[in-house]
This record gives structure tokens, C-alpha cells and sequence, in this order.
């Protein structure tokens, strides 16, 4: 075993903006022993997301919030690496709710519940926790069930270049909509176009961004998937078309903040948009199929996918903050071990 600690982050104080390493304390602790019918799993890949700074806050939430004192919530890929399951064989890979530690102990009785990988993955793993994980899952339930797009049909979706967006756009273009993707930065923007496929991008960031977003969405939008709200949403919503739907996927531009995010509502009156919030677990009963949807799509090319990977598990705490500020290009992971 490659380390003979378990280091673990615990929640120490609940932000009241953005996380640092003040609102955890760092531990190491033993190793824990899997008890009869649990396994042991060491964390290789954790997954970042917007979420985290949810889950930390103890604002009302679609899951109990983390305890103080609790090992921080994070979703995560391991590899079994002692057992007495025979569900759990090592060496086997696992995903689910690992938490930022080293190890977690899973199986009977255990909180963690963790569920087996197939072997031969069709993808590495760090694909596994992006486009085809629970990101890529984000983008096909709320844009295919939520928004119905149809061929033709303009699709809108904000943080474009995030895991979820660049998927979003992406399954727009293969069901023939026109897909504009909303982004920070000039070269964010390039990489919306240029290799995710999409038809156009405004760039938030720039002073005359509403009139790049009039210009991208000439037929007004009949989708709109949103990932930010705020600003952003109101605009969009202003462009949207009678009948129009939006999936409202997150709103990451108010989890820093306390005050509440407020919108107008007139465009969903005068328009008649059907809004649908959602959150991915919603699906659960559907994953294996959005799985396997996503996997064949990202083997065959149709779908490109990138990650920013941050090495080291000490880094976690810091590193959730790329998504606030825009740093990450498709999903934000941290690489805390090799698998053996
Ligand atoms: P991303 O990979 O998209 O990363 C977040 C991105 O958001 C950043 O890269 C940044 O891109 C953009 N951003 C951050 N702050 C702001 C801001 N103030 N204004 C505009 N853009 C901002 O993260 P995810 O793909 O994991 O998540 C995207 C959204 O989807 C989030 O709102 C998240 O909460 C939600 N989500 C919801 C789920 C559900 O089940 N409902 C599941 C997963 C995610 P840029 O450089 O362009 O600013």
C-alpha cells in the first residue's frame, strides 16, 4: 500500500465566500480495516464541482449539508484495494461519494456506497468521472429530457467550456440544433468553435457582450441550459422564444455569495418559458443508459471532452476555486493516486 496514512479533509467552518484551506483541517489519520463484507479503497481521481461550496454552506440544499467536523463530500474514482467482498474484488475500480481522503471503506454498513466499474472501461478514468461520469450524465438528462431540443432548434448553454457545457453543446450539435455557448475569455471562446463545434460563443467577459449574444441567436433561443444565472440568465432569457424551455442546471455565479439570486420574470410570462430545475440524481434509474450513450459518443469521436487535472490531494481545498475563477477547460479533477 502506498501510503500508511489516510489524510483527510474535514470540514472546520462553513465559508461564507470563497473555500480556502482556513475552512478545513487537514488530518492524518490510520488507515481504516475493512470490516467482513467491506472493502478498502484507496482515492485515485477526485472530482471538483461547483457543488462542493454548496454542500459546505448549510443553505437549503438537495442533500444534508456536510457536518462540521465531517470528512468534506466529494465525488470521486478508487481502486479496491483490500477486501472482504466478494462484490468488491481488488484491484476493481469504484466511483460514488469517496470524499477527500486517501482511503474509504466501503460495502456492508458502510456509509460509503460505492459502485463497481465494469472492467475493460471504454474510456480512462478520468473520462470516466468527466464526459461519460456524472458531468457528462448532467448534460444528457437536463438537455434531452428538459430542453427537448429539435433539429434547427438554437440552443443556448453558459459556461460553455465547463465539463457540463462542453458536453451540452456538443450532444446540441449531433441532434442538428444551432449551439451557441456563453464563455470567459477570448480563447475559451476559440475553443468553443474551433474544437467543440460550436456555431458561435460570446465572450462574457467582453464590454459589448449582449450584443455578441443578439447577434449569436439571430432566431432568438428555443433552449436554454442553464449553468450560471445571474446577468447572464437574464440576458438569455430575454432573447428566449415563445414556447421556449430551459433546463436550470446551476447558477454558479451566486455560490460565493449570501444574498440570494434574484431574476425578472416577465420573459417567462410574456414568452410562456417552461423552466425545469433539476438535479442529476433525478436520473439515477437512467445512468446506465446515459452511460453508454456517452461512451459510445465520446469512442466514436462525436464527442471531445478535456480535463484540468491538479496533482495531489493537499491541493484540493485550493483548487475548487478554478471553478469560480474560470481556471478550469472541462472538468476539474485532482489526481491523488496512481492506480496499481
Ligand atoms: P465547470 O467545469 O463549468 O466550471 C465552472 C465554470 O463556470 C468556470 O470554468 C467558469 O467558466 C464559469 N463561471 C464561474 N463563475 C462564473 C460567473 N460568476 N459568471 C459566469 N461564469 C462563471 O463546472 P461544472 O460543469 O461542473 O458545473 C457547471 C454548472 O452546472 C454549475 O452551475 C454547477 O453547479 C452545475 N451542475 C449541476 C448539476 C445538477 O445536477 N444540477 C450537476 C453538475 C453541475 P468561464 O471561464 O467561462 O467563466
Amino acid at each position: 500500500m502506498a501510503n500508511d496514512v489516510n489524510r483527510q479533509f474535514k470540514l472546520k467552518q462553513r465559508p461564507t465566500g470563497r473555500i480556502g484551506p482556513e475552512h478545513f483541517d487537514f488530518e492524518s489519520n490510520a488507515v481504516p480495516e475493512p470490516g467482513p463484507g467491506q472493502a478498502l479503497v484507496r482515492t485515485l481521481y477526485l472530482s471538483l464541482d461547483p457543488t462542493n461550496r454548496i454542500w459546505m454552506s448549510d443553505m437549503d440544499q438537495y442533500m444534508p449539508p456536510v457536518e462540521i467536523g465531517e470528512v468534506m463530500r466529494g465525488g470521486g474514482i478508487g481502486q479496491v484495494v483490500k477486501s472482504n467482498s466478494p462484490h468488491y474484488k481488488e484491484g476493481a475500480y469504484v466511483t460514488g461519494l469517496t470524499g477527500w481522503q486517501d482511503y474509504v471503506v466501503t460495502g456492508e454498513g458502510a456509509p460509503a456506497v460505492l459502485s463497481v466499474l465494469p472492467d475493460g472501461l471504454p474510456v480512462d478514468l478520468p473520462t470516466m468521472l468527466g464526459a461519460c461520469g456524472s458531468t457528462g450524465l448532467t448534460a444528457y438528462f437536463g438537455l434531452l429530457d428538459l430542453c427537448e431540443p429539435k433539429e434547427g432548434d438554437t440552443v443556448l448553454v453558459s459556461a460553455a467550456a465547463g465539463a457540463v457545457g462542453s458536453v451540452v453543446g456538443q450532444i446540441a450539435k449531433l441532434k442538428g440544433c444551432h449551439v451557441v455557448g456563453i464563455a470567459g475569455g477570448a480563447e475559451k471562446c476559440k475553443l468553443l468553435t474551433d474544437e467543440f463545434g460550436f456555431d458561435a460563443a460570446v465572450d462574457y467577459k467582453a464590454a459589448d457582450w449582449e450584443e455578441q449574444l443578439i447577434k449569436a441567436t439571430p432566431n432568438g433561443i428555443d433552449c436554454n441550459f442553464e449553468n450560471v444565472g445571474g446577468e447572464i440568465m437574464e440576458a438569455v432569457m430575454r432573447r428566449m422564444n415563445l414556447f421556449s424551455r430551459m433546463a436550470l442546471c446551476g447558477m454558479i455565479s451566486g455560490y460565493n455569495s449570501e444574498a440570494p439570486m434574484r431574476a425578472d420574470f416577465s420573459p417567462i410570462l410574456m414568452r410562456r418559458i417552461r423552466i425545469q430545475g433539476f438535479i442529476v440524481i433525478d436520473f439515477m434509474d437512467r445512468f446506465g443508459e446515459g452511460t453508454m450513450q456517452l461512451a459510445q459518443w465520446v469512442a466514436e469521436g462525436k464527442i471531445k471532452h478535456r480535463e484540468t487535472v491538479v496533482e495531489g490531494l493537499e491541493n484540493a481545498p485550493t483548487a475548487v476555486n478554478m471553478l469560480f475563477d474560470g481556471k478550469n477547460v472541462g472538468k476539474l479533477l485532482v489526481k491523488v493516486a496512481d492506480p496499481t
